[in-house]
């Protein structure tokens, strides 16, 4: 991100979010964001997948700029190298668990991809959970489907929005470990957003928000 800005429009008057914001991440790290709520950290982390545009600055995703891309290019880019974890899950409802796995792989055009979905619910530990709806799973159980769908297309960066949020000690520790064994074993750059401080301090650095301004960067 280069001199990036992103304001809102709210009740008629203009909402500066992010100020002014420059960071680079390298290929590889692993780096938490963190911050207050409502500092901007999600609306930082949409902004870095792709998956929102800056009102002004310009922001380079995997080599590309993307403030000239459409929306269908975005989309490709994505899709190509991109996984994200989003705080509130955004599973799609009218899709089972395993449905809601195998759809990057079918937008990446490939073939026979259930058992890969299958195997990607087995490591989250939801083997058993495969064919219900997203109604009938309870949150922390959404949060790993949105994990295993994150992990299907073997993202190259992966963005997690407050990835453990929902997750009880046991499960959380679950994660984390896969979070970091794709980093670490398969050289995924890992993104995260949280509010839990200890999570933060086992990335290689931590960012920290206010105020929609990075007010202190630094290696763990
Ligand atoms: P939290 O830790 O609570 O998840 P956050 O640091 O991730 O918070 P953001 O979700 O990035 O914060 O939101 C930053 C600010 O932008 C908030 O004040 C929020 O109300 C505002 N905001 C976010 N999205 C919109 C939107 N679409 N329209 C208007 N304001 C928005």
């Amino acid at each position: 991100l280069q001199s990036v800005n992103k304001t809102y429009q709210s009740g008629g008057r203009d909402l500066t979010v992010l100020d002014n914001v420059s960071f680079s991440v390298e290929t590889g790290a692993s780096i938490a964001i963190v911050g207050p709520s409502g500092s901007g950290k999600t609306t930082l982390l949409g902004l870095c997948a792709g998956l929102d545009r800056a009102s002004s600055g310009s922001v380079e995703l995997h080599g590309t700029k993307l403030n000239g891309l459409t929306e269908n290019q975005l989309a490709a880019l994505r899709n190509r190298y991109v996984g994200f974890i989003f705080q509130n899950f955004q599973l799609m409802p009218t899709l089972t668990a395993i449905e809601n796995v195998m759809v990057p792989l079918e937008l990446r055009g490939e073939k026979n991809v259930r058992p890969v979905a299958i195997d990607l619910l087995d490591k989250v530990g939801l083997a058993d959970r495969s064919h219900h709806y997203p109604t009938q799973l309870s949150g922390g159980e959404q949060q790993r489907v949105s994990l295993a769908r994150a992990f299907s297309n073997q993202p190259q960066i992966l963005f997690a929005d407050e990835p453990t949020g929902n997750l009880d000690a046991e499960t959380s520790e679950k994660v984390i470990q896969l979070l970091f064994d794709l980093n670490q074993q398969a050289g995924t750059t890992l993104v995260l957003v949280t509010h839990d401080l200890d999570l933060a301090a086992r990335t290689q650095r931590i960012v920290r928000i206010k105020g929609g301004k990075i007010v202190s960067d630094a290696r763990v």
